[in-house]
């Protein structure tokens, strides 16, 4: 019976509709796993059993009356904890919303509940998802499943954990810089970052806003599709959310009258950037691609340490003026304090981690008189130029092949410094900086067992073909 944890979403919906099982069944076997495993792995921060045996049952009933809702009626699946769940603690790992329970529902909530999934429980993140490690998080260790002994990777530690675990049918994580595809590389499974205003961040509580996406973690490329399909669309409470008239991602199918024409980045190829084994499997990567019948050119782009330096000045500069609400007074951390300066003190430096107090200091400082225009204002043109440029190289190219992380997973508690760690984030800005789709494809694992990726990006709204390209490389890679 655990076998079944390990199904497709496909397969789930059929034995669903078959009877082979019920929703309650399959929700008490993640359980279990959860029960099982979780205490070494760390992916929740909350698990919300009851809710989810209710939710399944009801599932169960509406089945039994031939009222399926679609393809995720009676998925057990679960979230990131910077997702307002109504009723349910949302803390976004941080002491400062520890015990936040939000009076309403983010908008994939609200969609999820609509097609019937059924919510396990919260995931563990970087604070605020401000990482690329998983170690931020006030509240809780997560690990790899791969290797215990590995980090699983960040901001989405959590969602990238529970899958590769499967401790859950699907997560959702947020992907703001590279915080979906870059744990979903470290931890080998599929993270999808699509196009900026895809999907609705209605409720995901917010850390640079012109970059923040939702982003879907899976086992395979096809369910990946199945869940976008049901989240993508406009939602009228987020202004940049786009409507666009997506095909069903399952059926997607390329244009075959010509080869697909593939660009590999000459920067991120360059001497130094990549570790042997990461290079070794874009290398291989480009083969298969090859033998199903693309044609690889190479490009140029701006340098990712421009890229990186970029997204870290905007990133920073949002997210100070994003946590500016965490006050102590409407909600969040809160001691009495004399007087107000005070209270704002106080409260700010014992609810928010390091990392968030560096973030919010950096960011406070770029906007100041005399150092915007030297950093804020030359962030934003260098992220013009990055756009310009990709939006140029679709002009003649389908897609760019790229790793998702410049090393696989390396030791908890390694002493890299801040900089090495940032370098984990080298290939995964750009797409967040220019908005694109981009998609981080587990490609086999190097000498000692770490998963391995590949990252598909693509033009604006291209993500029917990222998953397309990425199922036959799954087909062609054992
Ligand atoms: N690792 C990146 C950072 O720390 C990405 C964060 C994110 O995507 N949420 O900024």
């Amino acid at each position: 019976m655990r076998e079944l944890i390990k199904r497709s979403l496909a397969e789930h919906r059929i034995a669903l509709d078959a009877g082979d099982y019920s929703s309650l069944e399959l929700t008490r076997l993640y359980l279990e796993e959860i029960e099982r495993r979780d205490g070494d792995v760390g992916a929740y921060l909350t698990v919300t059993a009851e809710t989810a045996i209710r939710d399944a049952q009801e599932a169960d009933a509406r089945r039994a009356t031939g009222c399926v809702r679609g393809a995720l009626d009676g998925i057990p699946y679960a979230l990131k904890d910077n997702f307002c769940t109504d009723g349910v603690r949302t803390t976004c790992a941080s002491n400062m919303l520890k015990n936040f329970v939000p009076p309403y529902d983010a908008a994939v909530v609200s969609r999820l509940k609509a097609a019937g999934a059924v919510l396990l429980g919260k995931l563990n993140m970087d604070e605020f998802a401000m990482g690329s490690t998983g170690e931020t998080s006030a509240l809780r260790r997560t690990r790899n499943p791969v290797n215990e002994n590995c980090v699983p990777g960040g901001s989405s530690s959590g969602s990238a954990a529970a899958v590769a675990a499967l401790e859950a049918a699907f997560t959702l994580g947020s992907d703001t810089g590279g915080s979906v595809r870059q744990p979903a590389a470290f931890c080998g499974v599929y993270g999808m970052k699509p196009t900026y205003g895809v999907i609705s961040r209605y409720g995901m509580i917010a850390l640079a806003s012109s970059l923040d996406c939702v982003g879907v973690v899976t086992r395979s490329a096809e369910d990946c599709g199945t869940v976008l399909s049901c989240l993508s669309g406009k939602d009228a409470r987020d202004a940049t959310s786009v409507s666009h008239p997506f095909p069903k991602f399952s059926q997607y199918k390329k244009d075959g009258s010509r080869p697909l024409r593939v660009a590999v980045v000459r920067e991120l190829m360059a001497e130094g950037v990549l570790s042997s084994d990461v290079r070794h499997a874009l290398q291989l990567a480009e083969k298969r691609l090859e033998e199903l019948g693309a044609e690889i050119g190479e490009v140029s782009l701006p340098s990712p340490e421009a890229a990186l330096a970029a997204y870290d000045v905007i990133c920073a500069v949002e997210a100070a003026s994003n946590l500016a609400r965490y006050d102590g007074i409407r909600y969040g951390y809160s001691e009495a304090a004399e007087e107000l300066f005070e209270l704002y003190a106080k409260n700010r430096s014992k609810g928010f981690g390091y990392e968030v107090k560096k973030r919010i200091l950096f960011g406070t400082y770029l906007m100041g008189k005399d150092q915007r225009a030297l950093y804020y204002d030359r962030a934003q043109q260098a992220r013009a130029q990055i756009r310009e440029r990709m939006l140029g190289i679709f002009k003649q190219y389908d897609l760019i092949l790229s790793p998702t992380a410049s090393t696989p997973a390396f030791s908890t508690g390694t002493t890299l410094s801040a900089a090495e760690q940032r370098r984990a984030d080298l290939c995964v800005v750009y797409a967040s900086l220019a908005g694109l789709p981009a998609l981080s494809v587990p490609f086999g694992k190097n000498a000692d067992g770490l998963p391995l990726a590949i990252q598909l990006i693509g033009a604006p709204f291209a993500e029917g073909l990222l998953l397309d390209m990425a199922k036959r490389l799954e087909e062609v890679t054992p």
